[in-house]
């Protein structure tokens, strides 16, 4: 069984915001309203220098959101990865209010009809409202594939691996302690790691 992770070298992030059009694109995220499944925050430290602080659904092992869920909709799968099934979303935001991370958004009718639009109705994804998050391109990832951002980071701040995987540097810069989780506190438990 995999064991997927996410590692994010924060020094290596220029803020060019490819991972957040791949991902849009990907995964048809409503971009014309501003909603992303990652987002790139920034920060301006002194006058001139900036910090990018890319942010995504942490894959939490100990899952609030999943708790949180009165319906079911939002399930693990056996790889631990947290994904939203939208026919059975009753749209209760209970997910949204328990997840610390900030790591879900509405994908709202009039979403749904644009991407009807944009993407055309026999390729249109969403195609009923629900909350929707990052999904680690589940799609993808069972194919083999790197979650889509992960492939379009151009400086490879992006890394993606199985942790049982002892050979990848990521699994290294994880299992060494250099990369850590955001707000451990918490217990949540993430599989997304940062580097500072
Ligand atoms: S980051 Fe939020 S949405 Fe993602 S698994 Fe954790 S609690 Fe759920
Ligand atoms: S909004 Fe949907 S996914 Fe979230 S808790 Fe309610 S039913 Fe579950």
């Amino acid at each position: 069984m995999k064991n997927w992770a996410f590692v994010i070298d924060l020094k290596n992030c220029i803020g060019c915001n490819a991972c957040m059009a791949a991902c849009a694109q990907e995964n048809q995220t409503p971009y014309w309203n501003e909603k992303w499944r990652t987002k790139v925050e920034q920060a301006v430290v002194g006058e001139s220098s900036r910090l990018f602080f890319p942010r995504l659904c942490m894959h939490c092992q100990n899952t609030p959101c999943y708790y949180a869920c009165p319906s079911g909709a939002t399930y693990k799968t056996e790889d631990g990865v947290v994904l939203v099934n939208p026919s059975l979303c009753l749209g209760c935001e209970a997910c949204v209010i328990a997840c610390p991370y900030d790591a879900r958004y509405r994908y709202e009718r009039e979403d749904v009809n644009k991407s009807k639009e944009i993407f055309g109705k026999e390729f249109a994804m969403h195609l009923v409202p629900h909350i929707d998050k990052c999904t680690f391109c589940h799609h993808r990832i069972s194919e083999g594939l790197e979650p889509a951002c992960v492939s379009t980071c151009p400086t490879n701040c992006r890394m993606w691996t199985d942790l049982n995987d002892k050979n990848n540097p990521a699994t290294e810069l994880v299992l060494s302690g250099k990369a850590k989780p955001l707000a451990e506190h918490l217990g949540t438990k993430p599989k997304v790691y940062y580097v500072k």
